[in-house]
């Protein structure tokens, strides 16, 4: 019976008689109850057309592949997240709230989610990389685009032969996922000038490879951020950096033994900006020495003074761990955290002011509730305020790939811009959003400098930051209904952004922050491969 059922709803997917989500759960509904057998699962429906394809008895259709899609978010926001976490090292700092497990890369915890698939792998990085694609792959996803997260703590902190095998690991796995390759894993045993030639070798394959990196995070302190620190990093192949603020306040950021101060955070913020790196803060309400007014205080002056606005948010509340200073000051009733009434307040006003240019990548630490001994524990943290209808600016809030089937697409997609003044030069936000419902197809961020010294290549250039097309992940070169990559918006993004320059600043070139896997993307619009940019003259 299910058999039949199967074969039904199958070839109703190839005669293209579903379209969207909403017509295969209708058709699903439909046969289940027609062949009496409970509701259809969309990895049964995968691994049956899986079978029969591979028995020729029908063809591959990328098309049906993408409406079964199993977990669907990882792949929402147009690129697939491929996470993976460091070994331990030993951390130079001693903050209060950070937890301390043995064998662990500091601030991490053994049972985080995250954590447990890295120790399965013996933070092997070519086995972290290879598993994911292989996870991704298995769910359905299309994983020709990766985000790649390098977590674990203070990158800056690793040794730098660590932090180049890591690096060139990651691409090596890239790279020779379905491709028979000759080249050898990369030893730590090598010294560090045959590691950096594997790196280079490795980036320049990735810009063809069928698993591309079209993005790469690296995690740290703004007390580690110099200009030789993130030339290292446009090495490595990073694209955006994320950093530990915590917070913009002298005193909290004292009582919580963080070791730097609010002014380091504005220095680094300005040259990472001016590097082109986006940025995403990672912010602890609830500190010590803090309070609900002035959370709510710090998070206004975030979007308000131009010396922080960041391009992303990880709110992180704090929490109390069993192996952190802050357990003793809490055991001794010294420290009080944030209830959950109280976070979920917070956020809440937090989402009423966030400015269209921001994205709320986090709200909450994925920390299990059994080592949260005090402190905010909602890890559904979003479908709670989901339930409470808080309208939210911010770009993950409006992107085109979590709304409701066919939204967003009904009327044409209008180009907006936002001006605004940050760090010292200034930040143009362009983006194609749905006339009615104010959806995000695709955005830009292009940077007219401040005036301070950086790297000879970006002298006289207006940088664009960051180029986003949304939607489900369109294999490269392929256009796919319900999505918005590939339609163009990226050439026109481009296109109205060196106008900006051109006419507008003094400026005679237009640079990219360009990873590996979207250099020839950037090639086929005019840019040319510089020293750590790829760059246009305008
Ligand atoms: S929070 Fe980061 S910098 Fe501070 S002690 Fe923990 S790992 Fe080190
Ligand atoms: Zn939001």
């Amino acid at each position: 019976m299910k058999n039949q059922a199967l074969k039904e709803i199958i070839s109703f997917l190839a005669k293209n008689k579903i379209l969207n989500q909403e017509k295969l759960k209708t058709a699903k509904r439909e046969i289940s109850k027609k062949y009496q057998i409970p509701f259809l699962r969309n990895e049964e429906i995968r691994n049956y057309y899986l079978k029969l394809v591979k028995q020729g008895k029908i063809k591959k259709n990328p098309f049906i592949e993408s409406l079964l899609v199993l977990k669907k978010t990882r792949t929402l926001s147009g690129v697939s997240v491929v996470a993976v976490l460091t070994k331990n090292f030993p951390c130079k700092n001693n903050c209060l709230y950070c937890p301390d497990e043995e064998k662990m890369p500091k601030s991490y915890l053994s049972n985080e989610p995250a954590v447990m698939r890295a120790i399965r792998l013996n933070f092997n990085p070519f086995y972290q990389v290879k598993k994911r694609i292989e996870v991704l792959l298995y769910n359905g996803h299309n994983a020709s685009k990766i985000e790649l997260i390098v977590m674990g703590g203070t990158f800056s902190h690793l040794p730098e032969k660590y932090q180049y095998y890591f690096i060139a690991n990651c691409f090596w796995a890239a790279n020779s996922f379905d491709k028979k390759t000759t080249s050898r894993p990369i030893s730590l045993k090598l010294d560090l000038t045959e590691i950096k030639t594997r790196l280079k070798k490795e980036q320049r394959k990735n810009a063809s490879r069928t698993h591309r990196i079209v993005g790469l995070t690296l995690e740290t302190r703004p007390d580690m951020i110099n200009l030789l620190e993130l030339i290292k990093f446009r090495q490595l192949g990073c694209t955006r950096v994320e950093i530990g603020v915590q917070s913009i306040f002298d005193h909290v950021l004292q009582l919580n033994n963080r070791g730097h101060s609010v002014k380091t955070t504005i220095k680094a913020t300005r040259l990472l900006k001016d590097m082109g790196f986006k940025i995403n803060y990672h912010i602890m309400p609830g500190l010590y020495g803090s309070s609900f007014k002035k959370d709510l205080k710090m998070f206004r002056q975030l979007f308000e003074n131009e010396n922080f606005q960041p391009d992303m948010l990880k709110i992180y509340p704090c929490v109390v761990t069993r192996n952190s200073g802050l357990y003793k000051l809490w055991k001794n009733k010294k420290f009080k955290p944030l209830t959950n009434n109280k976070l979920k307040k917070l956020i809440i006003e937090i989402k009423k002011i966030i400015p269209p240019y921001v994205r709320i990548t986090r709200l909450i630490r994925d920390i299990p509730n059994e080592s949260i001994i005090a402190g905010p524990n909602i890890p559904n943290l979003r479908e709670v305020l989901k339930n409470k209808k808080v309208r939210c600016s911010c770009i993950r809030c409006r992107e085109i790939g979590r709304a409701k089937p066919n939204f967003g697409f009904k009327t044409k997609p209008k180009l907006d811009r936002i001006d605004y003044k940050a760090s010292k030069g200034r930040e143009i936000f362009l983006q194609y959003v749905s006339a009615r419902d104010n959806l995000i197809h695709a955005f830009l961020r292009l940077r007219i400098p401040s005036k301070i010294k950086t790297v000879n290549e970006l002298q006289d250039c207006a940088i664009i930051r960051e180029l986003h097309s949304y939607g489900t992940v369109a294999p490269i070169g392929k256009k796919i209904p319900e999505t918005s990559q590939h339609k163009g918006y990226g050439k026109k993004l481009i296109k109205k952004a060196q106008t900006i320059a051109k006419k507008e600043t003094r400026l005679s070139r237009l640079a990219v922050i360009a990873a590996e896997g979207t250099k020839d993307y950037y090639k086929a619009q005019g840019f040319r491969q510089g020293t750590f940019y790829m760059i246009k003259k305008i």
